[in-house]
């Protein structure tokens, strides 16, 4: 049987891109099954290999992205790295009445729109151990054109400059060694109300 952590309000993880954001909370859907679903974004950038659509993203076309901002579809929408990425609403409530703890993974922007939302949610921030690091990380996973690396890394600054706002992040992980980083995550999620 599925074990829920105390604290059952979705978790907003956000970090750089190449940070290891996924790989983080793949490790905790798969320790913890039946107990976590991601919110699955719209997102207007086309799939990635192995990607399936209603799983990782739903891939729309920028029309369609647009039709649903006008429709006010959208908890937190935004453009990053060319393309445009958004929270709908119906995706919230989908994931929230399978009963299970729902993880968004968002950029920046999104992070603010959500927080001045009345949407209750725990932020977490996963830092990379060096801007070095991070690149080597981001090249490594070889999904993404030069052009989009170099936007990528632009975009990390903007991030760990955020991150340093006081009150922003409830819990901020530096992703050094992953099992170290994964404990860290898993602890935070599990810890009791009062701790
Ligand atoms: P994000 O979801 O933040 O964009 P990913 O989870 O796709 O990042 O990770 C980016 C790449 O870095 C992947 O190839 C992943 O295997 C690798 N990675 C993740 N965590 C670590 C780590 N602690 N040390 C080294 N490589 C890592
Ligand atoms: P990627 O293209 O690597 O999947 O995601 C790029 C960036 O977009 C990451 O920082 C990721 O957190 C962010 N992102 C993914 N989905 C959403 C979303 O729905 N809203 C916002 N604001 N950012 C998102």
């Amino acid at each position: 049987m599925a074990i829920a952590p105390p604290d059952r309000r979705p978790l907003v993880i956000s970090g750089p891109s190449g940070v290891g954001k996924g790989t983080l909370y793949n490790r905790l859907f798969a320790r913890h099954p039946d107990t976590f679903c991601l919110s699955v974004s719209h997102t207007t950038r086309n799939p990635r290999p192995g990607e399936q659509n209603g799983h990782h993203y739903h891939f729309v076309s920028m029309q369609e992205f647009e039709d649903l901002i006008n429709k006010d579809g959208f908890v937190e929408h935004a453009k990053f790295g060319g393309n445009r990425y958004g929270t709908s609403k119906m995706t919230i409530e989908e994931q929230t009445r399978k009963g299970k703890v729902v993880v968004l993974d968002i950029e920046m922007e999104g992070v603010k729109q959500i927080k001045q939302s009345k949407f209750d949610a725990r932020y977490i921030f996963i830092a990379p151990p060096s801007l070095d690091a991070l690149e080597s990380r981001l090249r490594g996973r070889g999904t993404e054109t030069e052009d989009s690396v170099r936007k990528r890394l632009e975009q990390a600054h903007n991030e760990l400059k955020f991150s340093q706002t006081p009150g922003v992040h409830d819990k901020i992980i530096v992703n050094d060694d992953l099992d170290k980083a994964y404990k860290e995550l898993e602890d935070y999620v599990y810890k009791p109300f009062d701790s």
